[in-house]
């Protein structure tokens, strides 16, 4: 692993455990869409990129399921963590969910995304930018 601070990641019950290097500036994009909010659980998925890719380290329950043609979502098939988004067959650069990192990771929100989708019954307070589902897919400004 090449840079100057690691940050080591894991699922609740740790049978995965991943680890990369921070970005400079914000980068947490949690996604409202209802595919994530139904794989996560409720809330967003408060996807995050490191930068320059994901290590998975410990890997032996790590599961991938395809929710659609353009993303596969990796769980660990042992405690159920939501852990990971990728499209098909890319090998490292995972949008990773920041709650399996730890507690301190000093990461802020960059802009919200998909939120069309988001439902009225939860809200965020910061000022970061929001983007629709036809913003996100380049068919809008
Ligand atoms: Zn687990
Ligand atoms: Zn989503």
């Amino acid at each position: 692993m090449t840079g100057t601070r690691t940050i080591t990641g894991q699922c609740l019950c740790g049978a995965v455990a991943f680890e990369g290097t921070p970005p400079e500036g914000p980068s947490i994009r949690p996604c409202h869409c209802g595919q994530c909010r139904r794989w996560g659980g409720g809330g967003p998925f408060m996807a995050f990129h490191f930068a320059d890719g994901v290590t998975v380290t410990r890997g032996e329950a790590l599961t991938w399921f395809a929710s659609s043609k353009e993303g596969e979502r990796g769980f660990c098939a042992r405690c159920g963590s939501s852990l990971f988004w990728r499209r098909p067959g890319e090998p490292r650069d995972w949008a990773v969910n920041v709650s399996a990192l730890p507690e301190d990771h000093g990461q802020q929100i960059s802009e919200h995304i998909w939120v069309d989708d988001q439902p009225a019954w939860y809200g965020f307070t910061d000022e970061r930018p929001r983007r629709t589902a036809a913003q996100c897919l380049g068919e809008e400004p």
